[in-house]
């Protein structure tokens, strides 16, 4: 079973994917992620997609499609429960996700749209911290560090992402409706979407993800 993760930036898709990756034997696929430890790493995909990324732009197709099939490609693929989240970002990658699916005999059954309104969304970006070294997330009101601006686990200081600025969130919601958004046809249908409110409690949200996710199971 493959699940696709759709919504604007700050929905709390990364959040809701690590919360079933700590319950259930799922991969999660997140390009953003992917895309940021290239930049960390330096390596050559990172150089080119870091540009993109500051500006809210999206990466280029062919550097994403790259990492996403160096992921999925693998024998175990057919066995694994794929989560991904942030990916697709346009109708192209859809396609192309699609085909990579079909030649490993599988697909996509569960594409869940998470929605929220834009100023609480903005809200929670501009004041999201992360830790540089475990990635793990933290807000500045809804999510403190025990120690004011230390990651709990590592100790170290807690960074901004340099795209969590009111400017450049504004635009990367200007590219979700222009290039994303068009993904809830393409895969309404399909009959595999479900649309989920995410302005509710986190655990909320969480439990109705829990019970689409094993509604489809039982199909
Ligand atoms: P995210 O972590 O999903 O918010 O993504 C952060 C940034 O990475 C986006 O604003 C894009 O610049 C880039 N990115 C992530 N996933 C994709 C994708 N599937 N296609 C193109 N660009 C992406």
């Amino acid at each position: 079973m493959h699940i696709v993760f759709i919504g604007p930036p700050g929905v709390g898709k990364g959040t809701q994917a690590n919360m079933l990756l700590e319950k259930h034997p799922m991969v999660k696929i997140s390009t953003g992620d992917l895309l940021r430890e290239s930049i960390r790493n330096q390596s050559s995909l990172g150089i080119k997609a870091k540009g993109f990324m500051e500006k809210g732009e999206l990466v280029p197709d062919e550097l994403v499609l790259g990492l996403v099939q160096e992921k999925i490609s693998t024998p175990e693929a057919g066995k694994n429960t794929f989560i991904f989240d942030g990916f697709p970002r346009n109708i192209h990658q859809a396609k192309e996700l699609d085909s990579i699916l079909t030649s490993l005999r599988s697909k996509i059954d569960l594409v869940i749209d998470f929605t929220m309104d834009e100023e609480e969304r903005i809200i929670r970006l501009t004041g999201r911290r992360m830790c540089p070294k475990c990635q793990r997330t933290y807000h500045t009101i809804f999510a403190k560090p025990k120690d004011d601006t230390l990651c709990d686990v590592c100790h170290i200081l807690l960074v901004q992402r340099t795209d969590d600025n009111e400017q450049v969130i504004r635009q990367r919601s200007v590219v979700y409706w222009e290039h994303t958004k068009p993904l809830l046809n393409y895969y309404g249908e399909r009959k595999v979407l479900a649309n989920v409110d995410a302005s509710r409690p986190i655990e909320k949200v969480f439990s109705e993800i829990e019970k689409l996710i094993s509604s489809k199971k039982k199909k």
